[in-house]
């Protein structure tokens, strides 16, 4: 546990695996380190000195300048499938300085993106610049506030250099946290790159360090399987149900941990459509919101397919388990979508009109071009004279319906809003107030624009306190609204 600078210590069992999951590296020295941003509260759950890591010294350990004790960096080894195309990728801009078990009890990666070249950096310099880190940190502290699994954002230092991509941009270090940074695409490397011993090694590490090893009888593969299906379907239902579109959803930014990882051409949806997509390289639309369910099992089978040798050792029966554990994905991801969207119309019960009462908002709402997350705040504060939506016919019909199935319950008024609340946000990193904070920060050296925004973000489905300036709708519409990987 990591209480002073002098118990500052880390692991790094992931070490404990075959050579070729990862190559130690030395992150490249910063001379002007500055902290520009610091998370004082996560810093202070996890059980780690704040005083210590915002002293000039403790800054230098952040960065990599010096290396805390115990601290073995390493970059990680991964492969993966890119829109579709499957590569050998690795750390190429990260490096994880270590592991170290929070207050809790709870083991965490610390890992520092944008930190030089690596073993695994290709065509790339290793570097970061100021604004998609800020971004990162934003966005990332943003979801853990809505509840979603994510990985999280301690601190963004700005390095003093330069960093070229189209123009000059100023450079800078996020300090992540998360769970672990294991991904389909670490077992897509394992069973294209290693033998079948690999595979099995780090299976067994990420069981040992994700699952409750008594919580599972037969074969332990076939658990962490079904696992791993189980966290992606709920976790993919919960963007859906914020409007959360990730941009880039390769295997190598999907986690086995569960959490939402690698924040870069990420956005939140406003205008209802699932054909939103807001990465410029995304000319299909390959990740557009409507298509994160099904693209979320097609990354599963490439990890089920990475399992195979693991499942059985006659290989047909191996693809008979697979498909029958992914077979279950679509029901489990409904499931826990229809669930989410019953609560935010606070039905607490299910029956089977729902999906369809649930389907025809979203259609009218399509139709209107509505705003999604104000038509679920206005709706839970009863403010039906907010949005052209609510003055239509087809609105007026299936607000009737849905104020008759609401009857049909035997709950109050007050516990049906309480439910509406806790799952309706006032407040989501609403693309242009986010584009706004960062550009205060960078332009002008102003960090007070998303400071205040990030205290907002906190407490998302706190309605005793609503900030008309983030819950307000944008005057334009975020689409045409681009988002760069450019990070
Ligand atoms: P991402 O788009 O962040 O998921 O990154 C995809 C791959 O590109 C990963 O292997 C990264 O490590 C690598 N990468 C991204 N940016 C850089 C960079 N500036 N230098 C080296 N590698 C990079
Ligand atoms: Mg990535």
């Amino acid at each position: 546990m990591i209480q002073d600078n002098k118990n500052l210590k880390l692991e790094n069992t992931y070490c404990e695996l075959p050579n070729i999951f990862y190559s130690k590296e030395i992150p490249e020295k910063i001379l002007n380190p500055k902290l520009v941003e610091f998370n004082k509260e996560l810093a202070e759950d996890l059980g780690l000195d704040l005083k210590f890591l915002n002293s000039d010294e403790g800054i230098q350990y952040l960065v990599g300048n010096k290396l805390l004790e115990g601290s073995t960096p390493i970059a990680q080894a991964y492969a993966g499938h890119q829109f579709g195309h499957f590569t050998m990728l690795g750390d190429g801009r990260a490096i994880l300085l270590g592991e170290f078990i929070s207050r809790n009890g709870q083991r965490f990666d610390i890992q520092l993106k944008g930190a030089g070249k690596t073993k695994y950096s290709r065509g790339g310099d290793g570097k970061a610049a100021l604004g998609p880190m800020l971004r990162e940190y934003i966005i990332s502290e943003g979801m853990y506030g809505l509840k979603i699994p994510t990985t999280r954002s301690l601190a963004v230092i700005s390095t003093g250099e330069n960093v070229i991509r189209e123009e000059i941009l100023e450079g800078a270090l996020l300090v992540r946290i998360a769970k672990s940074h294991i991904r389909v695409g670490t077992f897509q490397f394992a069973r294209n790159f290693g033998d079948v011993e690999d595979l099995k090694k780090l299976a067994d590490y990420t069981l040992n360090r994700h699952f409750k090893k008594d919580s599972y009888e037969g074969n332990s593969y076939l658990y962490l399987l079904k696992e791993v299906i189980n966290n992606q379907a709920k976790l993919i239902s919960k963007w859906q149900l914020v409007g959360f579109i990730h941009g880039v959803m390769n295997t190598d930014n999907m986690t086995i941990s569960g959490e939402t990882i690698d924040y870069g051409p990420c956005a939140f949806m406003d205008s209802y459509d699932i054909n939103t997509v807001f990465s410029s390289i995304d000319i299909n639309g390959r990740y557009a919101y409507g298509n994160q369910p099904k693209i979320g099992v097609w990354n599963l089978t490439r990890f089920a397919e990475s399992l195979l040798p693991l499942l059985d050792d006659d290989i047909d029966n191996a693809i008979k388990i697979a498909e029958e554990a992914l077979s279950n994905y679509g029901k489990l991801y409904n499931e826990y979508y229809f669930n989410g969207m019953r609560a935010k119309l606070g039905l607490f019960n299910k029956e089977e009109e729902d999906e369809n009462l649930i389907l025809s908002l979203l259609t009218i709402m399509n139709k209107f071009k509505a705003d999604y997350t104000s038509t679920f705040l206005n709706l839970t504060l009863g403010n039906l004279e907010e949005m052209s939506i609510f003055k239509s016919d087809d609105f007026k019909k299936w607000y009737e319906s849905w104020q008759a199935r609401l009857a049909k319950q035997n709950k109050s008024r007050d516990e049906i809003k309480k439910l509406m609340q806790s799952n309706n946000p006032t407040v989501i990193p609403r693309n242009y107030i986010v584009e706004n904070a960062i550009k205060a920060a960078v332009n002008n050296n102003d960090y007070s624009v998303i400071n205040k925004f990030l205290e907002a973000l906190k407490n998302p489905y706190d309605y005793s306190n609503i900030s008309e300036e983030y819950s307000k709708i944008p005057e334009v519409p975020s689409c045409p609204y681009k988002t760069y990987c450019g990070t």
